[in-house]
């Protein structure tokens, strides 16, 4: 009894803290200098003077810095280690009952797969999320018990394909409202995972499966959403009262706009619908983020599966990845512009340098 107490009273505690912070946090990261961009020898358009404070500047002109604030700015110098540490209590909520959407945006080459996939030893936050859910499940085995599964996706031209299937490229899957309140995709292959090994396998084989079909793997994992969805069913030993819950973890298409001589046909036809899918989640953030009434979640696929992970007292995690560099300056005020919208703040104040 004295832990199903305690249990109680974590939560409620969380809850008081996460009410007075909102359930909507932005993270900016900068990815570091290319080598091509060191020897080319770009200038930088970021100051991370106040970084520690949430601010971010960037440099508009010779004279003037626009400044942005988030709840977190990450230098090229912070790490992978650094940066899970403070998605992870977001993450980990899954394990008490609430969904979670963590979703990695900006343009091409600005480190949304370094963030959420990682590379090498430098492990992103899929593999440690998922790791320290295995972790945690571990340490409460004496008063709950959880089941947890993965499912992978790609949306690409607003179609959803399952990643696990064994005919990936084939199937046109449709969102339902599920029996339990859920939105859920009928025939969504759910694989049940009891450890980081089995996951990650599970993961990798989703990654491979992205490939079959595609002529250019890069181009075509920039210009579709990659989702990994985990559900956790829980099962309190102490007051049996079980639970459902998803982590959605989104590494998003690519959000530059392409020269209009370039779109033309079936290219012309992905921009729109990247466009359109991540306006429409823009539109839903800020509308949570607002309070307003009407949440336009049908206007997208992506917002559409995502639906039941956003709003609510769901939790909501952006990373907005910015690149360092002059040539970049147009994207990355779009992608800063976008992420303050998103957070429900205007825009800081234009300053002058000094
Ligand atoms: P995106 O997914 O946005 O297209 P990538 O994740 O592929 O971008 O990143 C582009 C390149 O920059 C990759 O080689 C990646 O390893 C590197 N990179 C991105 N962010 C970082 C970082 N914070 N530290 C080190 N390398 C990074």
């Amino acid at each position: 009894l004295k832990l199903n107490e305690e249990q109680a009273i974590r939560k409620k505690l969380h809850n008081q803290i996460e009410e007075a912070k909102g359930n909507i946090r932005v993270f900016c990261r900068c990815r570091p200098f290319s080598n091509y961009e060191a020897s080319a020898g770009h200038t930088t358009v970021v100051d991370f003077s106040a970084a520690k404070d949430g601010d971010i500047g960037i440099l508009t002109g010779s004279s003037t810095k626009k400044i942005f604030k988030f709840d977190r700015v990450y230098t090229p110098k912070d790490d992978q280690v650094s940066v899970f540490a403070d998605a992870s209590p977001v993450v980990t909520s899954v394990l008490d009952g609430y969904n979670v959407c963590i979703f990695a945006y900006g343009q091409t080459g600005t480190g949304k797969t370094f963030t959420m996939e990682g590379t090498g030893q430098n492990r992103g936050v899929n593999y440690r999320t998922l790791e320290q859910l295995f972790k945690i499940v571990e340490e409460r085995k004496e008063t709950s018990t959880y089941s947890i599964s993965v499912c992978v996706l790609e949306v690409y031209n607003e179609q959803i394909r399952d990643l696990l299937a064994t005919e990936p490229t084939s199937k046109r899957l449709e969102i339902r409202q599920a029996s339990e309140g859920f939105h859920h995709v009928p025939g969504i292959v759910e694989a049940k995972v009891e450890n980081i090994k089995e996951a990650w396998n599970v993961l990798q084989a989703g990654n491979n499966a992205r490939a079959i079909g595609s002529n250019n793997v890069n181009e075509h994992s920039s210009r579709s959403h990659c989702m990994l969805c985990i559900l956790v069913r829980a099962k309190n030993l102490i007051s049996g009262e079980c639970t459902q819950s998803k982590l959605w973890l989104v590494d998003l298409a690519g959000s530059e706009r392409l020269a209009k001589t370039e779109v033309q046909g079936d290219r012309l036809k992905e921009a729109q619908n990247i466009n359109r899918s991540l306006s429409a989640l823009g539109d839903v953030v800020s509308a949570l983020a607002n309070k307003s009434s009407h949440i336009p979640y049908r206007n997208s696929k992506l917002t559409h599966l995502l639906q039941d992970s956003l709003g609510g007292d769901s939790k909501t995690l952006m990373f907005v990845q910015i690149s360092p560099s002059e040539q970049d300056l147009g994207e990355t005020l779009s992608s800063l512009n976008f992420a303050s919208r998103v957070r429900g703040v205007e825009l800081g104040p234009v300053k002058k340098q000094v």
